[in-house]
């Protein structure tokens, strides 16, 4: 492999020169053989780590099996999996699809028919500063990242933005804004600097939602499945949204997505409505009840909190006190350390330098996602990797 980027594909991402051949759990090996350790896995996607053995058994048992029928026909796995992922989430159904982006467009569909049959004129989507819900024209158009917007203007119209985690902006909205209809937000902002919300501002939103009849509509597409602690993020605050995305984490690299719902919100779409052709179909949702089956039985979620809170003290410790450290903050195994400065070439240095897997969010923000069944010695690994790469950053001139 050339140490340039080819020339056949579409320059869409500032890809590192190095490809991975082969992984095992929070390990990889690159084409040279050199090992590294993962602390992203794949942007929130392998929590089971790489190459689980029962997730590739499911894949290739399936495969063998019957891969696609579309949805057509009853799909079995579909319907086991929809109502097992409703139990998990006080969600009572389900609509399956293959990306984060394509459960929030689901989403924004659901607030349009709410809003359509409330008799709103021009339905309108509350969403937050900071927030990232995906590259499609709807989903761009409801992240708060005006970067991301330039050059695909005109946006889709729809959407009233606030600043996140202040209540009262979001009741000024309600005051000033007519035709709100939802709330769509993330738990933890994962791409807009991991950024937890208050519990209290959830419940505030929940309230809001009941007054004035809005669908509360969680993007789970990172922090669910675990992630942050809990199943799902909005439980740390106690709360039942009436919509809820999912992703990521879903196949652990097999690509899936759900759009959860409950109460009406689950029953506005009729046949025709809204459809997938690989949406739901039998190997994705076999992948994902295994998915489901190792993170149970791991009990993840509960060691997703502890592994994080070590995390979390052991950052403190080490980097604590250092001169561009501004803030570490995060929920679960869902981490940010916030720098006084960009430190977008820290992923190319940690990679270098320490064979170690670490994302930038925000241009100032090291973003760390380990998957959850990594150990005690591996978290301690990922802090000293990531310690002695940051003791350089004076060296290098950051
Ligand atoms: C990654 C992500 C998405 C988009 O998911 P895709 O599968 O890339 O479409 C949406 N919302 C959040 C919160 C995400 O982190």
């Amino acid at each position: 492999m050339t140490p340039h980027p080819s020339p056949h594909l579409m320059p869409a991402y500032a890809r590192q020169p190095i490809a991975f051949e082969r992984g095992e759990g929070a390990r990889l090996w690159d084409t040279h053989g050199n090992e590294y350790l993962d602390a992203i896995a794949g942007v929130a996607v392998t929590s089971l780590g790489h190459a689980h053995p029962e997730i590739a058994a499911a894949i290739a048992e399936q495969a063998a099996l019957l891969l696609h029928t579309s949805n057509v026909f009853r799909i079995g796995w579909q319907e086991r999996l929809g109502e097992r992922l409703c139990a998990l989430a006080g969600m009572e159904r389900a609509f399956f699809c293959n990306s984060g982006a394509e459960a929030n467009e689901t989403a924004l569909k659901l607030a349009r028919l709410h809003g359509r049959r409330a008799q709103v004129a021009l339905p309108q989507v509350l969403v937050m500063e900071h927030s990232f819900h995906g590259r499609t024209l709807a989903t761009l158009a409801a992240t708060g990242n005006p970067a991301a917007h330039a050059g695909f203007e005109p946006l889709l119209p729809g959407f009233v933005r606030v600043p996140g985690n202040d209540l009262d902006a979001a009741r000024q909205a309600a005051a000033q804004a007519p035709g709100i209809v939802a709330v769509l937000l993330e738990t933890v902002q994962g791409e807009g600097g991991v950024r937890p919300v208050g519990a209290d501002y959830l419940r505030g939103l929940r309230a809001l939602c009941d007054a004035r009849d809005w669908l509360l509509m969680v993007d789970e597409v990172q922090t669910g499945l675990g992630r942050t602690g809990q199943w799902f993020g909005y439980q740390h605050a106690g709360i039942a949204p009436d919509v809820v995305t999912l992703a990521k984490a879903l196949g652990n690299g097999f690509p899936i997505g759900a759009c959860l719902a409950r109460g009406p919100a689950a029953r506005l779409f009729s046949p025709g409505q809204h459809g997938s052709t690989f949406g739901g179909n039998p190997l994705a949702c076999r992948v994902a009840w295994t998915v489901l089956d190792v993170m149970e039985r791991g009990q993840l979620p509960r060691r997703a909190a502890v592994l994080g809170q070590r995390l979390l003290a052991r950052l403190r410790e080490r980097l604590g006190g250092h001169p561009h450290v501004v803030a570490i903050r995060g929920q679960g195994l869902m981490v940010g350390i916030e720098l006084d400065r960009d430190c977008q070439e820290l992923m190319g240095l940690a990679l270098e330098r320490e064979r170690l897997l670490i994302t930038v969010t925000r241009g100032a923000t090291i973003r760390l996602l380990p998957p959850l069944v990594c150990d005690e010695a591996q978290i301690d690994d990922i802090v000293e990797r990531l310690g002695r790469v940051l003791e350089n950053v004076i060296e290098i001139g950051l």
